[in-house]
């Protein structure tokens, strides 16, 4: 299989823009089981990016492996949200799914990723109320739905708003700062933001808005 996403090099990219919305959601412990837990005014973060494709006339499926792969690469990126809690109880957000929609026959192509933190996407009534809600996204909007990421069966992942880099949950015992870039990604300390540059500079230089509905 070709290489269609290479961060280090994508930035030079020729291809047209694609319209990539990433919308994280999570909760703050005490949030109330309103709209504000979960529902239309819920605690988000929206990301629009506007990475440009490769090269031209990709088929739609090779659109849609190339968002699954940005949001791979860049997971750590996007993942940060300083005390958000799993989206549907006060549990810590532990691991997190993906609901892709793709858009990409549309001229120009989007594309739209919901990253649902929660305590555990595998059982519980959690990981119930997630899938419930996965399949009426399908049901109502008719779009192609799939999970490009997926936490494997077994794997703990740090909380939610731990560093990029060191991913210790101890940092989120403190408040973790923005990158004064992207305004999104979150460090615990100034080495870390610094040893972590080289990795994060591709997606801190794309075009992009970030926009926080409740920080
Ligand atoms: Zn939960
Ligand atoms: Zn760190
Ligand atoms: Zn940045």
């Amino acid at each position: 299989m070709t290489e269609i996403f290479n961060p280090r090099t994508f930035l030079d990219n020729t291809g047209p823009e694609i319209e990539y919305s990433i919308i994280v959601y999570g909760s703050k412990p005490g949030d109330t089981l309103t709209d504000a837990r979960y529902g239309m005014h819920q605690r988000r973060v929206e990301i629009n990016v506007f990475p440009r494709l490769p090269r031209n006339n990709m088929s739609a499926a090779e659109m849609d492996r190339f968002c699954a792969s940005f949001l791979a690469c860049f997971w750590w990126d996007i993942k940060h949200n300083n005390f958000w809690h799993c989206e549907f109880c006060d549990k810590e957000s532990r691991v997190s799914k993906t609901n892709f929609m793709s858009f990409v026959n549309l001229d120009p192509p989007k594309a739209n990723s919901y990253v649902h933190l929660v305590c555990d996407n595998e059982s519980g009534p959690c990981a119930n109320f997630l899938r419930a809600a996965g399949m009426t996204l399908g049901v109502l909007t008719g779009a192609r739905t799939s999970t490009p990421e997926q936490v494997s069966s077994g794997r703990t992942h740090p909380l939610a708003s731990s560093c990029a880099k060191c991913r210790a949950d101890t940092s989120a015992l403190s408040e973790l700062a923005h990158c004064s870039g992207c305004k999104l990604t979150r460090y615990c300390s100034e080495k870390c933001q610094k040893d972590d540059w080289k990795r994060h500079k591709p997606f801190c230089k794309t075009p992009k808005e970030v926009k926080w509905v409740w920080d």
